[in-house]
Formats: structure tokens, sequence, C-alpha cells
């Protein structure tokens, strides 16, 4: 949820996809026992009633997870929880037990229905304030053991408020055709809520009473904003209904100026809104399931203390397994003293990945292949090159990824990666897990590194990691011609062409990260130089003439691939984030050109620059 926040502030409005996220909450034993994934959930419980449960589980699991982190505090549970003293007592012999109770989510509790044969005595509509103090302050009623009495008992509990949290969570429990028709009430939900706890009583105030009480100045009132809801929209007739979230971001901002900007989010795009349109329910078709208020002492109030803080040593480790540890010569470990990451150092970068659902392709008529849906692809494997300095195209990091998941096909032809190579028990590489892996990149983006490879955009969205542009150097964009073509030179045919090298050559093994990285590396120097002498213009019309002669590839290539032309999952274009239904036509067009294999234009590499 962390990375997954940074992710967010990072990409600075653009669409991020929260497929790690979901990675890791679905597989959670207690998300699924729950009920909260869709796989799992019954058929026809409410949504409304699955994203309660589920705000509970994320904000239980928040809680649990930061007391587990070190300096292992209880910030979170304090920010989160209304602290409580209960008073359980047995209703035979009086005994009373004490007891702590906490609570992070108050469902609220309406009052019983006015009787019908005493309409004179029908309470007034309560305010929500007063339906608050019921929700948070409710006493139980329950049968449970006694230890005096050592039998169960009816028991009693008195519940003494303690302290009230930061972030005050609140789940609407609408049940009946009353509780809607309060909602419907107009100016019934306030946006703001005063909170003052004495002699263990919760006192909630709203409106004129909170702004009277904020004069006096008597009580020491924690004033809360509502900041959020989710709220349950049923547009049509006989249609499931659906969620949606409207949120007042203002809060949020650092600039105390804000206020007020409710935003709707629903599945497919975000709009502005006003408070009055986001406050207002309808019980035929918009009533609220999840209300956030905060505190507005937290306001405009942004912790950024962690970035001063970033604790790099992960980055000097190589994980540690039962293999050997590997030869520095082919992977070594960052020096903490000389070569910590700074903002501006070049790393080169490339990653493998294996799919880990298969591909939906539909064959035509005319025999070309349309993929109706791309495969769901996990990391499997991140190498990390210097980019700079004495040990320059030498990997610090080189992890193959212990995969959880079933992997469907390890494309093999591309990743590299073999049935094995990702399995505890009989993998010869020293694996890591997907967070360790996910952590350090996060840890170079975050010290400012700058990242050098080929066709990184796709990397990066499976990885799930937004980098700013500032921080990418890709050599596709670095030999893009924009002028003539919109083509994108593969990696093989740049390392032939400008390096003389003839890489990924062995259908077999398939690609390999480092060796990748590593040209991309080179490629970046190659283009500096022609930069740096002034002939990038024509350097670019030599590789796009050449290329046009060759289809682009290397000619040993360009011979063999004439036959096979098989799919590639890794061209760009035709990779999608999971359970995105993507289409792109995989078009298959035969190849054109000359059978013969072209003569290597040598003269280029006699320029001066060599
Ligand atoms: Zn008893």
């Amino acid at each position: 949820m962390g990375f997954l926040t940074d992710m967010l502030e990072k990409a600075a409005g653009m669409n991020c996809q929260a497929s790690n996220f979901l990675k890791v909450f679905s597989s959670l034993s207690d998300a699924s026992t729950l009920g909260l994934l869709e796989q799992f959930a019954a058929a026809n419980n409410p949504l409304s009633v699955t994203i309660q449960a589920a705000n509970r589980f994320l904000l239980k699991t928040f809680c649990d997870g930061f007391r587990q982190l070190p300096p292992h505090n209880r910030h979170m549970e304090q920010s989160l929880t209304t602290g409580a003293l209960l008073a359980i007592r047995c209703g035979h012999c009086a005994n009373e037990m004490l007891k702590p109770g906490e609570t992070l989510v108050h469902d609220l509790v309406y009052p019983p229905k006015p009787l019908k044969h005493h309409p004179r005595m029908a309470p007034p509509r309560p305010a929500f304030s007063q339906v608050l103090k019921a929700s948070v302050e409710r006493q139980d009623q329950t049968r449970g053991w006694c230890d005096r009495c050592k039998r169960y008992q009816q028991l009693s509990t008195r519940k003494t408020i303690q302290s009230i949290p930061k972030v005050l969570m609140v789940n609407t429990a609408i049940h009946s055709p009353d509780h809607k028709q309060l909602w419907s009430t107009p100016g019934w939900l306030p946006q703001e809520i005063g909170v003052v706890v004495q002699n263990g009583q919760f006192f909630c105030y709203e409106g004129s009473d909170l702004k009277y009480h904020l004069q006096r100045g008597f009580y020491d009132i924690m004033v809360y904003e509502l900041v959020g809801m989710v709220v349950d929209i049923n547009s049509a007739d006989n249609q499931k209904s659906h969620l949606v979230s409207l949120i007042n971001v203002a809060p949020s901002s650092p600039d105390p100026a804000d206020q007020d900007q409710w935003h709707l989010f629903n599945d497919f795009l975000v709009r502005s809104t006003t408070s009055e349109e986001a406050l207002r329910f309808d019980m035929n078709w918009k009533l609220p399931s999840i209300l956030t208020y905060q505190a507005k002492s937290a306001s405009h109030v942004i912790d950024d203390s962690w970035k001063e803080n970033l604790d790099p040593s992960l980055l000097y480790y190589l994980p540690r397994g039962p293999h050997k540890s590997p030869d520095p010569t082919v992977l070594r470990n960052l020096n903490p003293t000389t070569e910590l990451p700074r903002a501006g150092m070049p790393c080169a970068i490339d990653a493998e990945f294996v799919a880990l659902s298969k591909a939906e392709i539909d064959i035509k008529a005319d025999g070309t292949r349309e993929t109706v849906r791309p495969p769901r692809l996990g990391l499997a494997r991140v190498s990390v090159l210097r980019g700079a300095g004495p040990y320059e195209g030498l990997p610090f990091i080189d992890d193959y990824i212990a995969c959880s998941e079933p992997v469907v096909d390890y494309l093999t032809a591309y990743s590299g990666i073999s049935p094995g190579d990702l399995d505890r028990a009989v993998s010869k590489h020293n694996l890591v897990n997907l967070k360790v892996a996910y952590k350090k990149l996060w840890l170079l983006l975050n010290l400012g590194v700058v990242f050098v490879g080929h066709g990184l955009p796709k990397d990066f969205r499976i990885i799930n990691i937004h980098v700013p542009r500032a921080q990418v150097v890709d050599t596709v964009d670095l030999f893009s011609h924009r002028l003539r073509s919109q083509r994108r030179l593969s990696l093989r045919f740049l390392a032939w062409y400008l390096l003389r090298e003839e890489i990924q050559q062995n259908a077999d093994k398939g690609h390999d990260s480092v060796e990748d990285a590593l040209t991309a590396l080179k490629l970046w120097r190659k283009y500096q130089e022609f930069m740096d002498a002034g002939i990038i213009e024509s350097m670019l019309d030599d590789i796009f003439d050449r290329g046009r002669e060759t289809n682009f590839k290397p000619p040993s290539v360009y011979k063999t691939e004439r036959d096979t032309g098989e799919w590639r999952p890794e061209t760009p274009g035709h990779m999608s984030v999971p359970g995105t239904p993507a289409r792109k036509t995989v078009g298959l067009a035969l190849l054109g050109g000359s059978n013969q294999t072209p003569p290597i234009k040598k003269d280029i590499f006699g320029s001066p620059i060599r």
C-alpha cells in the first residue's frame, strides 16, 4: 500500500495500476475467507457489505503490518482506533471484568423504529451526531462466560471511551427503509463534526451546536471534516449496484488555501464535483457505505520526512541462499562507502517476465492472429548494472524472483527463464521475494538514479513502478528517427549495427537481462559519442537506411525468422497490464525483402569517434 501510494504521488495525476497491491491482497488467506475476493464472494452479497468488510480488513492489516515494521510503534493504531475500556458485568452475580476495547470502524446503530400506536410519542428525527454517539458508545447485551459463576450468563457491556482517532471511519450499516429515509433527508450528513471525550463519554456536535461550543471554547473539541465516502449507486432497475468513491482531496494538499475539492471516482474516470452534490443522497439510488472523517488538525499536514531517512542497506547485500556466493567479476554488491547511489547516477536495467495466465488469441480466416487478451506477466528476473565508475557495466543486482503463483508459460525463448528457476526447492539461483526485488528498485528510484535501458516503459509497467521521465534514458527513444519512421528499433539490431555484437543469439537460452542491460548501456554511451561529435542525425539516417535493407534484423536473425514468424510476446504494444482487455492486432504478415544476407556496411565504424 505504501509503494502504491508513493507511485500515485510520483505519477502526479497519470493513471497507475494497482497490480502489485492486488497481487498481495489476493494472496492473503483472510481476504479470501472473508469473501473479499471476487471469486470467493457470495453471489448475492451486496457490494456495500463487501466493501465495509474490506475496509475493516484493510485497516486491521495496516495496523498489524505497521507494528511489525521497525521501530514497532503503535502510531498507525493510535491514528485509526477509538480506544475504550469495556466493563463487562455478569447479570447473575454482578461480577465486573474490565478489558480494553479498540474500534477501527464504527458500525452505525440507528434508533429503533417509532411505535405505530404511539404516533404522538414518535421521537424527532435523530441528528447524525446523535446516531454516531449512540453507535460509538453502544452497550451490548450478550451471553458469555462469567469467571465467578463459572458458567455462561447474560453479560452487559458498558463502554467508557478513552481516546479518539485522527481518522474516524464509519460503516453506515444501512439495513431498513427507515435508515434509507434518514439518509435521504437533505443535509443530514454534516461535513464537519466536533467530538469531546469526557468521563468516558463521547459527545458529538454538528451545525450550530458545534459552532456554539467552538466559540465558547470551554471544551477541548476535536473537529473532524468529512474527507471521503464510498457510495453505493443503483442507477437502473434490475441491475446490480456499483460502488464509487467521493473524495475531498483538499485536506491532503500541502496548501492550506485548498478547500472543498470533491472528486467522484468510478471504475473509469475521475471528475470533480461539488460538496452539495457529493453529500446529497437518495434512498432509491445513492446511499453511502463508508464515511471517513479526518481531524482538521491533520489537514494539509504532509510528513515527507521518510524521504530524508531512506535506509539503502538492502542495496549493499546480495541475496543469500543455499547456493554459492557469486563470482565478484560477474555480480558484485555496491560498496556502501564508495558507491552510495545518488541523484543522477546512471544504472542500466533490464527485466525478464514469465506468463501467469495465457494470452487469448483468435486466428482469423486469413491466417492473421489477433490477441484478444494479452498474458498476465509476472516479474521473474531483474538485473541492474553500474552505469558509471570503475566497475561500469558490472551488475550489483541480479535477482531471480521466487514465484508463489503457478507459471503457465516460462516464455523461455524471450525470458531465458526455465521451469525450476523460480522454485526455491530446485532453483540454482539465490531467489528473493518480489517485495525485496521491488524495494531495491524503489530505493534506487527514490535515491534519484537514472535508469538506462531499452524499452523501459513496458518493464516498469509490469514491475508496477512509476519512474518519472527525468530518471529514464531509453535507447528506444535515443535511436528513434521521428522524421522518417515510427519504427522502434530492436536492441538486437542496434547491437549488431552499432556495436557489432550479436546478442540474444541462442533461441534455446532466451534473453539474458544482464546482457541486455549492458547492451543498452553501451548503446547509450555510443549515442553520447555521436552527440559529442555532432553526427547523430547522419548516424540515424545510416541506421535507418541499413535497417530498410535488412528489414531491421541482424542478418543471421533475418534469415531464420523468415521461416518461423512466431508471435512475440515481448513486442512493445502487445503488452498490457494484468486484467486489462486490450485489443491489438498482432499482424503476422510475411517478411518481405531479399533472401540474401546483405553484407555488413563496414565504413560506418571507420568514423573518427571510434
Ligand atoms: Zn457471574
